[in-house]
C-alpha cells in the first residue's frame, strides 16, 4: 500500500489498512507464524511535512531461545511517522548537520506525495518482534549434548569440558 500524502493537505484523513508481512520479508527465521499486521490511524498536515499516528497490532508464534518450543505474542501499541519534503533536508545548513542527523532516524524524507508505506510497516514490526524469547523464564533449554529437552527430564551427559583450557595447562610451567 502507498500513503499519498497530498490527501490530507486540506484536511486530517483516517486510514486503515492490514499488511501481510511475512517472516521470511523480515528475515526472522524464529519467527513461526505472523498474523497480518492491522494499522489504523490518522494523518495530517504538519508545519513542513505530515504526521501519521496511529495503533499497530498483530500477534503470533516464535521459538523460545533455549528449547525451540513455540511461544505465542501479541503486540499493540502506538505508533508515529513523520513526513518531511527532502528539499529541508538539503537546505539545512553545515553547520546544523551533525544535530539534524540524529533526528533523522525519526523522519522520513520524501520527494513526491505518494509514498511507500510496506517498508515502514515491516521496520516497526521488526522492532517489536520479541527478541530471544522464552517460553517460560527459568526454561531450562536442550542438553547441548543429547539434544534432549530438560524441562521434560533430566538426562545424564555430563557438563562438556572445554579442552582448550587442559591445552592451556600443559604448556603452563610446573
Ligand atoms: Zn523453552
Ligand atoms: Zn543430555
Amino acid at each position: 500500500m502507498d500513503l499519498d500524502l497530498e490527501k490530507a493537505l486540506d484536511e486530517p484523513v483516517d486510514l486503515s489498512h492490514q499488511f501481510d508481512v511475512t517472516s521470511q520479508r523480515l528475515e526472522r527465521d524464529d519467527v513461526l507464524s505472523l498474523s497480518p499486521v492491522s494499522f489504523s490511524g490518522h494523518l495530517r498536515k504538519a508545519d513542513t511535512g505530515f504526521v501519521l499516528d496511529g495503533q499497530l497490532s498483530f500477534d503470533g508464534t516464535t521459538t523460545c531461545a533455549r528449547c525451540l518450543k513455540p511461544v505465542s505474542f501479541r503486540r499493540s501499541g502506538p505508533v508515529s511517522w513523520v513526513f518531511a519534503p527532502s528539499h529541508e533536508k538539503n537546505a539545512v545548513g553545515e553547520g546544523e548537520e551533525v544535530e539534524l542527523s540524529a533526528r533523522d532516524l525519526d523522519i522520513v524524507w520524501y520527494d513526491d506525495f505518494v509514498v511507500p508505506f510496506d517498508p515502514l510497516i515491516d521496520e516497526q514490526v521488526l522492532l517489536e518482534l520479541p527478541m530471544k524469547a522464552l517460553c517460560r523464564d527459568d526454561c531450562r533449554g536442550l542438553c547441548p549434548m543429547c539434544g534432549s529437552d530438560r524441562n521434560v527430564a533430566a538426562c545424564t551427559c555430563a557438563e562438556p569440558t572445554d579442552d582448550r583450557w587442559s591445552a592451556l595447562k600443559a604448556l603452563r610451567p610446573r
